[in-house]
């Protein structure tokens, strides 16, 4: 059996906590390889690692610190259909889905190619007196990134591409559910001209992300996942004294007003509700459209093409969309559609019983449509975090607006309208962190930043744009008076540039 272990100091290493997790094969549901679940000593020998290397990578003009990148980047697409099988064997999605998600962790490689002119630091001439005042951006020291299953390719790079850009050292501690590509991604970076530990990949659970959160050299904490595991580790690492950014669950809600284009509509909800077996933090799980008619054209529509959506493994290229992670989310998606029937929802797709021929061992579940789905149901205050869609029916834009409003999570939520002042509202008022107008999945670019609002997020430094460059960096600020000419003797009182 292939043995998953860490890489730490430039190169693999095996693990020797003796302790493992399965890694599956999704779509057989088959035990594919076994990776290492590290100890509190192998999580310390990769901080050693960083320690030594880090001082001379701050050191290393913010030029150079950009090549590597320059380089990765062009590696990352030189070797993208590898990558992208590579993803999907672990993860179940399709091979062109895993493109999507290195690309947008590439863009933001892209994006920290200009560290040189991100990092600038802010100068004022004259402040005073012969006095010149300047802030400059150093690096947190060494920096750690805790990271979910579902996006093994982008969400390791959202952290270390800016990390790393600014002169830090890094430890990623990925999913053990697919932790395959993020080594891979190491290995590239170390080809890209990357020194030895400054990047450390250490595969784990519960034991490595303590180790992490209490290690004494570790400055700034990432993490993105489910919302409990957000909050436990946004509370541990700031009580240890690290600044921490955490990134949770989702509940994203997609507004249907009457005047939308419905085909367009239905066609984004396809891809934002289905695309990844739902398995995206941007997914769209709620539907709301507003008044009666809106909603029976809206169910009438969606139904048949959720009905004929193409189920497949990773191998498949027609497929849409592939199998769930684990048993364990096959079980999880599989209870909740059974509490929406107890609930008394209408189930007008049901996905549960879906077997492929040849893969009745795969953790596929189908398309899954719920009708008449109301606030108070656990499969409308729960993140399914599968292949099911809920309409809740609004009768007016108040009451549409509401729901999302007042839903426990904040990340992602879109309205359909040809109505620009129903857009415009909509924008300013919900209390969400990203929007979408006629865009169903509205993930922002590499320059700009990516956070929920609410439960979804833990901190207040997004990730990625110039708000990666603030969170894996300190201010200094330096006040110089350099007095030729000017005499002056002791000054007691607070000094003011009067
Ligand atoms: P998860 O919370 O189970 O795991 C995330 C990370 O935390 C993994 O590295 C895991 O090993 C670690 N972990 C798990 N249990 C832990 C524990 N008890 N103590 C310490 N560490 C622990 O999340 P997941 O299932 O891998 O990913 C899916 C979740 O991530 C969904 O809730 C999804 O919405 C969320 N997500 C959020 C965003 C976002 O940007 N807001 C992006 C992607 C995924």
């Amino acid at each position: 059996m292939r043995e998953i272990g860490h890489f730490i100091g430039g190169k693999n290493v095996a693990g020797t906590s003796g302790r493992t997790s399965d890694v599956f094969n999704p779509a057989t549901g088959e035990v594919q390889a076994k990776v290492a679940l590290a100890s509190v000593e192998e999580l310390r020998a990769a901080v050693e690692n960083a320690k030594t290397a880090q001082p001379k990578w701050a050191a290393t003009n913010p030029q150079r610190r950009a090549r590597v990148f320059f380089k990765f980047v062009e590696l990352l697409n030189q070797h993208m259909d590898e990558l992208a099988t590579l993803l999907s064997s672990e993860h179940g999605k399709t091979v062109e889905d895993s493109k999507g998600d290195i690309i947008r962790g590439l863009e933001v490689c892209e994006f920290v190619c200009g560290i040189p002119h991100l990092a600038k630091g802010e100068f004022t001439e004259g402040a005073g007196p012969a006095i010149d005042m300047y802030s400059i951006r150093q690096p947190v020291g060494i920096g750690a990134g805790i990271t979910p299953f579902n996006f093994p390719g982008m969400i390791p790079m959202w952290m270390f591409a800016p990390a790393i850009a600014c002169g830090n050292a890094f430890i990623l501690k990925p999913s053990e559910r697919d932790p395959s590509l993020p080594i891979r991604l190491a290995e590239l970076m170390i080809e890209a001209g990357l020194p030895a530990g400054i990047l450390n990949v250490v595969n784990g659970d519960k034991t490595a992300v303590d180790a992490i959160l209490t290690d004494p050299d570790i400055g700034a904490v990432s993490f993105v996942g489910s919302t409990p595991i957000a909050r436990y580790v946004y509370g541990t690492a700031a009580m240890n004294g690290k600044r921490a950014q955490c990134f949770g669950g989702a509940k994203n809600h997609m507004i249907i007003m009457p005047d939308a284009d419905m085909d367009q509509a239905v066609n984004a909800l396809m891809g934002a509700g289905y695309g990844s077996a739902g398995e995206r933090c941007m997914a769209i799980s709620v539907a709301v459209p507003v008044g009666e008619e809106t909603a029976n054209r809206l169910v009438e529509k969606l139904t048949p093409k959720i009905e004929s959506l193409r189920i497949g493994p990773y191998t498949d290229e027609k497929a849409d969309m592939g199998p769930l992670v684990t048993r364990d989310a096959y079980n999880r998606v599989n209870g909740l559609i059974d509490r929406g029937v107890e609930e008394g929802a209408k189930l007008v797709v049901d996905g549960r019983g879906f077997k492929l021929q040849g893969y009745e061992n795969g953790y596929f579940v189908g398309g899954t449509l719920f009708d008449n789905v109301t606030p108070d149901m656990d499969i409308y205050k729960t993140e399914i975090f599968g292949p099911v869609l809920s309409v809740v029916r609004a009768k007016n834009y108040e009451e549409a607006l509401d729901l999302p409003m007042k839903h426990e999570y904040g990340n992602g939520v879109a309205i359909y309208t040809r109505d620009g002042d129903a857009a415009r509202d909509f924008a300013s008022r919900i209390n969400i962190g990203m929007i979408g107008i006629n865009v169903p999945i509205p993930v922002p670019l590499a320059y700009h930043s990516f956070g929920g609002w609410k439960a979804s997020s833990f901190g207040d430094l997004n990730q990625h744009g110039t708000d990666s460059i603030k969170f894996w960096t300190r201010t200094k600020t330096v006040t110089a008076r350099w007095p030729s000419g000017i005499k002056s003797g002791a000054e007691f009182v607070m000094p003011t540039m009067k």
